[in-house]
């Protein structure tokens, strides 16, 4: 989209919702349109002595969760994402939903968010890596932001390709460096994430993190839940779905090897927790990062359902295995939460006007 449509269409989405929230016509709107299903997505409740190594974009503070909360109560039901579709399900009846949801199942999901719900009476649907349960072992990105917090991105990025025998990640980590600081972070990230043979980056990550005097099991405890964490939010009734393994980008494996991820995930939750989960998260969710093929590996199994990240609410006809959800985070407006939860949003695209965020 050129940029004047897209700023033109970000200032129409920023006006509506400011319209719908401030003069109480979300209320109106959300009486008139279909009972739905809003998922919001995050992964951690801001807690430094935790979490203070991972991106700001993955951690939103109490207090702004707590607002977001605030406004749903008694507005919304805020289930877990299987038990808000079977709501959803049974009929017209009843207020629509919303569902909390938070991805990789970080530590202080136990620790902070946990306590912090339970007092607000919330469920949230927690989706989990299996590796760092099972063999306390963190996932690449975990040791690419460590190594990046203490030498600094050119550093890492000079480091990998004296390391790495991958010719297309040596390619695009070259032009990477060749293209100048500007969002370097992000552009080896990418390259990482989508162009590198994954096997070796996994290797190059863990020899380069190894060297610089980083520890394995530390980082994975400090990052993430134990199985008894795990059970304690089930014990709260909590949702705990899948996310695989490793976190891959589903889309760029083989059947088999994505069907794999899928089902030994869902195995150790089976064996850990006592009953099958019917909830499962595309790793990255964006339509680029699961294939028709991944959605087939996920309805093959016992999962019931799934979410990606693509930007939406859910009505009954969407289809089960690809729900939407909204991102939030700290920079997260109340009053595009509420344009969306309310069915605003919707009521536009009914009308063919999609404002969805691109
Ligand atoms: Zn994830």
């Amino acid at each position: 989209m050129d940029p004047v449509k897209h700023q033109a269409k970000q200032l129409l989405r920023e006006v509506y919702a400011r319209v719908l929230f401030h003069t109480g016509l979300h209320a109106l709107v959300n009486w008139w349109m279909p009972k739905r299903l809003t998922i919001l997505l995050g992964h951690c409740l801001d807690a430094p002595e935790i979490n203070g190594g991972l991106p700001d974009d993955m951690k939103i503070s109490a207090q702004k969760l707590g607002a977001i909360l605030d406004w749903l109560d008694g507005r919304y039901e805020m289930p877990t994402v299987s038990g808000a579709l079977a709501a959803l399900e049974a009929g017209s009846n009843g207020q629509s939903l919303v569902a909390l949801t938070m991805d990789d199942g970080y530590r202080d999901n136990a620790t902070h968010l946990l306590p912090f719900l339970r007092e607000r009476s919330v469920l949230a649907t927690i989706y989990l890596e299996s590796r760092p349960l099972d063999e306390r072992r963190a996932n690449w990105s975990h040791l690419f932001f460590w190594i990046v917090k203490r030498e600094g991105i050119e550093q890492l990025t000079r480091r990998y390709l004296q390391s790495a025998e991958d010719p297309a990640a040596l390619e695009g980590l070259r032009r990477c460096l060749e293209e100048g600081e500007n969002r370097l972070e992000y552009r080896v990230k990418r390259v990482l994430k989508y162009d590198a043979e994954s096997n070796d980056r996994d290797h190059v990550l863990a020899r380069l993190f190894d060297e610089s005097g980083g520890d394995m099991e530390a980082l994975t405890a400090e990052l993430y839940m134990s199985w008894d964490d795990v059970r304690e939010l089930r014990d709260a009734g909590w949702e705990l779905g899948g996310h695989t393994i490793n976190h891959p980008v589903l889309a760029r494996l083989s059947s088999e090897e994505a069907a794999r991820e899928v089902e030994v995930g869902a195995r150790s939750l089976e064996r850990e927790l006592g009953s099958s989960a019917t909830s499962f998260a595309y790793p990255f969710g964006r339509p680029w990062d699961y294939s028709d093929e991944s959605v087939e590996a996920v309805r093959g199994t016992q999962f019931q359902n799934a979410v990606t990240t693509s930007s939406g609410t859910n009505t009954p006809q969407s289809d089960p295995f690809r729900l939407k959800r909204i991102a939030i985070g700290e920079e997260t407006e109340l009053h595009l939460v509420a344009a969306e939860v309310c069915g605003g949003f919707e009521l536009l695209r009914r009308f063919g006007l999609d404002l969805s965020p691109a």
